[in-house]
């Protein structure tokens, strides 16, 4: 019998647990490292600021789900990969050896400096103390006894676009009208889900202008100072809270060796989903650069991480049986944007669907995620 390889998993988020969950075989000896004790189920996270979705539908414990799956849990964070002695280097001074590692650290919402004074409101909505930094932030807006409240929300992106949405609802809800809370969603371009088919952005301005949300479009935000957004025709909005969802870029993670990175901080991988250069070095989810055969770029979603974690396991029991590996090829299945209020809207499969049937939809694309936690 050959001998148990030992694998180390960095980052137990949508491809970390997507590759334990997806990899049958007992032939590696498995560890996932991870810099908090539990999985966020990010997908939801606008639900969970909109209060529609509670703490237990987000945050799953990784200690739990790797007992169950005879896995090793560590809850570090990993700073240096020291590829040429095969250790990985964590901030309590850990040191993890390894025969394969998969980077699978994902990425952190970006916050560019070129918008002057932005690090004073970089409230990451992928980081669980922000999170709930946040919802004091609004538990405090409802008691003060300011007039014209204002809820900014910059980015119109699906995310931008969704916590707007949830932020309507949950104030509809507590009976406060738009004039005495106001949401306002700031996007650059010249329509909310810049890049999304026409419908989509459609059926999205409308669900907005029925929630009362104020929407400001192309114009880019310059600074924030004092309660107020700058916007690039030198106007401004004043607000009493705001959430800034303008995109995501990775965490250093640093190598021994020179290698090269995308300008987001992720590692380019090939084909294989192999860090170039490194043979028994993968990566998958955000933090990993891929390049279709088109030239195209995959965006960072749940669903590639989820795809190129299954193809990831079985390319990693055909190395240990000594068969070639497969091409990672990204299929896309759809996408879904809830609009709050049991509604969504969106296409799966080819199909385009609305409302309730939308919204149920993306629930169970979300608990086919969750199950694996059960
Ligand atoms: C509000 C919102 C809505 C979204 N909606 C959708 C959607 O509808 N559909 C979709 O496909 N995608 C959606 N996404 C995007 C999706 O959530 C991400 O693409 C997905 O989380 C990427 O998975 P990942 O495993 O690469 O990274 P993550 O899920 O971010 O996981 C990375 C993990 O690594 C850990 N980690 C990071 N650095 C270290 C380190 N140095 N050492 C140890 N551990 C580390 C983190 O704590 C985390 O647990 C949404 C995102 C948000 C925020």
């Amino acid at each position: 019998m050959k001998e148990k390889k030992k694998l180390l998993i960095l980052g137990g988020g949508y491809a970390g647990v997507t590759l334990i969950h997806a990899l049958k075989m007992k032939n590696f000896d498995i560890t996932l490292v991870n810099q908090t004790p539990f999985h966020i189920v990010q997908t939801e996270i606008h639900r969970l600021l909109g209060g529609a979705a509670h703490e237990e539908d987000i945050y799953f414990d990784l200690e739990e789900f790797c007992e169950k799956k005879g896995v090793s849990f560590i809850c570090d964070k990993a700073i240096l990969i020291n590829d040429k002695v095969q250790k990985v280097i964590c901030e309590h001074g850990r040191e993890l050896k390894y025969d394969y590692l998969v980077i699978a650290t994902g990425a952190l919402s970006l916050f560019p400096h070129q918008i002057e004074n932005i690090h004073a409101y970089s409230k990451d909505i992928k980081v669980a103390q922000h999170l709930k930094n946040l919802e004091n932030e609004f538990q405090s807006l409802l008691k003060s006894k300011e007039k014209e409240k204002n809820i900014a929300i910059i980015g119109g992106g699906l995310t931008g676009v969704e916590i707007a949405l949830e932020y309507a609802s949950r104030l509809k809800k507590l009976g406060i009208s738009a004039t005495q809370c106001s949401i306002s969603l700031i996007e650059q371009f010249e329509t909310l889900l810049p890049g999304s088919s026409k419908e989509l952005i459609l059926e999205t301005h409308d669900a907005c202008d029925k929630a009362g949300i104020k929407r400001y479009h192309g114009n880019f935000v310059t600074k924030i100072e004092n309660n107020n957004i700058y916007l690039s025709n030198n106007s401004s909005i004043p607000f009493s809270m705001v959430i800034i969802t303008i995109g995501v870029i990775c965490e250093e993670l640093h190598f021994q060796s020179e290698i090269q990175k995308s300008n987001k901080n992720q590692f380019i991988v090939d084909k294989h989903l192999q860090v170039k250069g490194f043979e028994n070095i993968f990566a998958i989810g955000d933090v990993a650069y891929f390049e279709t055969d088109e030239g195209s770029i995959l965006l960072p979603t749940a669903q590639n991480a989820k795809q190129q974690a299954k193809t990831l396991a079985k390319n990693l029991e055909n190395i240990f049986k000594n068969k070639p590996t497969l091409e990672y090829k990204y299929k896309h299945k759809g996408t879904l944007v809830d609009l709050a209020k049991n509604e969504a809207v969106g296409d799966a499969f080819g199909v385009q669907f609305h409302g309730n049937s939308a919204y149920y939809l993306k629930r169970t694309v979300n608990a086919m995620h969750t199950r694996i936690f059960k």
